[in-house]
């Protein structure tokens, strides 16, 4: 079966975004793991995550995804930026234990002019100081537009941060669809070459969920504009081919398309609708 959510609010709670994932037909579903703007945090609702727990289990959702607060920067030169990440995301993990078992998405970072290697180096100390053995939640590195001086524009740059990563079986990739295209691979005519090259440079068996985002741009522009699936360069088809795809199709896919509820309600469906059962 098809795991397919969309980028929700969790502002009301586990319960009212499980509710409105089933609203528009998902099975799974990506919230920011805080005010992407700002570091706030509510406390954890026991109440209501055990009530999540058990209509997630009778309504068939499996793996959630955490995103990261975007405006967090664990390249950065200032060390006071280096330890807003180093928390945030300490603490962060802490509160995904409620919920074992499932992924916290995040943005390798932006070296600005400290070069890809100073900022890697600075992105695995973090790693290095968050993940502990204990932990169920798997940290995902996500793919990036290499918008700016983004870090994990390329395949070999999320490899470059995971082999300096202790605990390995704690480190995977989410691979975002727009983003690998505005970076240059070409999804759309190409696809089984892309994921033969992210099998040869990274490993598939890191790959732990996918964003699927049309581009409004073309192949190789690093702008980061996502497109509502079939509007934008990489098509509908080609989207779909994703969703199919045998190395794929196991996956869970998160829509991040500009989209309202009605917007998410028809993709899903339509995605659904082009899904092949036993492949
Ligand atoms: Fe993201
Ligand atoms: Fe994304
Ligand atoms: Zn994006």
């Amino acid at each position: 079966m098809l795991q397919i959510g969309c980028h929700l609010s969790i502002a009301n709670g586990y319960m009212s975004i499980a509710k409105e994932t089933i609203s528009i037909g998902g099975n799974t579903f990506q919230f920011f793991s805080r005010n992407p703007r700002g570091t706030r945090i509510k406390e954890v609702d026991e109440a209501d995550i055990n009530q999540f727990h058990t209509y997630a289990q009778e309504h068939g959702i499996s793996v959630i995804l955490a995103h990261a607060p975007y405006t967090l920067n664990a390249a950065a030169k200032e060390e006071g930026l280096r330890k807003l990440a180093v928390e945030t995301i300490t603490e962060d993990l802490r509160r995904m234990e409620y919920l074992p078992g499932n992924l916290y998405n995040f943005h390798p970072g932006s070296h600005v002019k400290q070069g890809v290697e100073a900022g890697t180096a600075y992105i695995c100390e973090m790693l290095n100081q968050v993940l502990k053995p204990e932990q169920t939640t798997t940290v995902l590195l996500e793919t990036m537009a290499g918008k700016g001086s983004e870090i994990g524009r390329s395949f070999e740059e999320l490899r470059a941060i995971i082999d300096q990563v202790e605990l390995q079986e704690k480190i995977g990739v989410c691979m975002d669809t727009c983003h690998i295209w505005d970076g240059g691979y070409d999804i759309r005519e190409h696809l089984d070459e892309v994921l033969e090259e992210f099998d040869q440079v990274i490993g598939l068996n890191r790959l732990k969920a996918i964003h699927l985002n049309d581009s409004m741009n073309g192949l190789g522009s690093h702008k980061d504009r996502h497109a509502k699936i079939g509007e934008g360069e990489i098509g509908e088809d080609a989207l779909v081919a994703v969703v199919n795809h045998p190395k794929l199709c196991h996956l869970p896919f998160y829509l991040e398309t500009p989209n309202d509820l009605a917007g998410y309600t028809k993709e899903i469906a339509l995605l659904k609708k082009r899904y092949i059962e036993n492949k």
